[in-house]
């Protein structure tokens, strides 16, 4: 089994607690990989160093320019190992090698993205109401970022990241999941070899209660980056404002897609079907509430659950699997868990809802996809993130009362919208409460499109120009250029 270190100050190290643990392989369900346990002491030897690299250290150093050019070289070498990185995740997190080499192969666009705003962050000189005297503005970074991602994206989420805070000027500390943190610790390397200094970017690795934790209590991490669940992002944002630490929280969904009768149904259910059970339903942007109009309902869920129940499951390696294997065992329980809770609530179940013992599931976490008919808005199938190849249908009337049942959850990440009027579109694109709202599209990103959430999806946003903000603070600075400082005891 490949036993992994901590990649801090440019070096790859042994944890100082002596202690590693396993990293399941999803599809056999066996360990591959054994992770570093980092503890307090290795969080501190992690922050100092991106301290020293960010106070008057060599990436202080650093023209913006200078940085830019470092994050694109880093661009070419993640794309020189994409396919390699991108095996490795999935051994670590069982989703579709698919999904993964094109995350992967995508990941590079975001450095060469951010390297080119990297010498472009510029402050301003604001009109004045007062005479003699001349204001300007300075973007400085925050300092040390601790960058904390989930397991269903391991890299392409700590790049949506480090590449902003890179560009922007901070250092960063990555904890990546436990669950998946191989990948992290290859594209580590990656930084030494590109030419960054030691401690411009570092990996600590273990669990998030334990690892994670003392990263974000530590008194120099000026700058918190998450993405995760909703409840482990409350947890930490309360640790976090003991210090006034700024926090950016990308988190959980409960996203509607919903069909009016005028959409284009093939297109819609194509939509439906990638939006739920591409990923396994492990993405928090997963379109799990499908809402239809009254007319259109029989129709889209008889061909909605005839294309589903054709998917096919297997190895994540092999290229022909359409649906792999729940990340985590934890996660397996929890997903057959919301299924009988659905069925006590009184859902219709019209396709799956159990463990799938295909021979080509072997002994892997495998979930057959699920379909829940005539979800009533206030179950919790329909309130609940699930995170798993789970779908709720529910119906609507006219657009008020769909726009009502979309909003109708805590949460508010992503959206679909399904229809040839062109006015309705801009209407219901209006009055949905999510941060990304797509029309006859489902799931797709970009480096240069910001992505986050409303309400209970977070806080902040990350690509696009806004991301490089989330890394920065304004400072004002006053020049007198001549007016008089007479009066002590009144402020001008
Ligand atoms: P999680 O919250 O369990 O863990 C996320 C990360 O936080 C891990 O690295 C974990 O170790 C760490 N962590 C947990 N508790 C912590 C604490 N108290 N202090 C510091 N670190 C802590 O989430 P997960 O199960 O890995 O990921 C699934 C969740 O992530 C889902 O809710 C999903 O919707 C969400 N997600 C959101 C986005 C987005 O962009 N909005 C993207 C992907 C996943």
């Amino acid at each position: 089994m490949r036993r992994y270190l901590l990649y801090i100050d440019g070096r790859e190290i042994a944890p100082q607690t002596h202690t590693w643990f396993d990293s399941y392989n999803p599809f056999l369900a066996e360990p591959w990989a054994q992770i570093p346990q980092g503890g307090a002491a290795d969080v501190d030897v992690a922050v100092q160093a991106a301290h020293r690299s960010f106070a008057g250290g060599a990436w202080s150093q650093l023209t913006a320019t200078e940085r830019g050019q470092l994050l694109c070289r880093l661009a070419q070498l993640v794309a020189r190992e994409a396919d390699r990185l991108a095996e490795v995740e999935v051994r670590d997190n069982g989703k579709l090698l698919a999904e993964m080499s094109a995350q992967v192969r995508y990941l590079p666009r975001w450095f060469s993205y951010f390297g080119g705003l990297a010498d472009k962050i510029e402050g301003r000189v604001p009109p004045l109401d007062k005479k003699g005297y001349f204001n300007f503005t300075r973007r400085e970074p925050l300092g040390v970022v601790a960058a904390i991602t989930p397991w269903n994206s391991p890299l392409l989420l700590a790049g949506w990241k480090v590449a902003p805070a890179l560009a922007a000027g901070c250092t960063v500390v990555i904890k990546p999941s436990e669950y998946a943190s191989a990948s992290t610790l290859e594209f580590a390397r990656l930084f030494a070899e590109a030419g960054f200094p030691p401690g411009v970017v570092n990996v600590v690795t273990g669990p998030g209660h334990d690892t994670g934790a003392a990263l974000v209590r530590h008194p120099l991490v000026k700058k918190i980056s998450f993405t995760g669940s909703d409840r482990s992002g409350r947890a930490l944002n309360e640790v976090a404002a003991q210090s006034f630490k700024h926090v950016s929280l990308e988190l959980g969904g409960k996203s509607p897609q919903i069909v009016f009768d005028d959409a284009d149904l093939g297109d819609a259910i194509n939509g439906a079907v990638s939006g739920i059970f591409a990923a396994t339903g492990q993405t928090c942007i997963a379109g799990s509430r499908l809402l239809l109009q009254d007319s259109i309902y029989e129709e889209v869920v008889g061909r909605l659950v005839a294309m589903a129940s054709s998917a096919r499951m297997g190895d994540p390696m092999s290229l022909d699997t359409q649906v792999g294997p729940i990340a985590t065992q934890a996660q397996y329980e929890k997903v057959l868990h919301y299924i009988q809770t659905a069925q006590q609530e009184g859902a219709r179940l019209l396709l799956g809802g159990a463990r799938a013992l295909r021979p080509e599931c072997g002994r892997g976490w495998f979930i057959e996809p699920t379909v829940f008919g005539e979800v009533a808005a206030t179950m919790r199938i329909a309130q609940e993130e699930v995170f798993g190849p789970v779908l709720s249908v529910l119906r609507f009337n006219n657009e008020d009362e769909a726009v009502d049942i979309a909003n109708d959850v805590r949460y508010g990440l992503g959206a679909g919208v399904w229809t040839k009027d062109i006015g309705r579109a801009f209407r219901v694109s209006e009055q949905l409460q999510a941060g990304t709202v797509w029309v006859n599209t489902y799931r797709v990103v970009s480096f240069m499109s910001p992505f986050g959430g409303y309400k209970d999806s977070g806080l902040g946003r990350e690509n696009g120009i806004e991301a490089i903000d989330e890394y920065l603070q304004t400072k004002s600075v006053w020049i007198n250029t001549g007016a008089p400082t007479t009066n002590p005891f009144v402020l001008r």
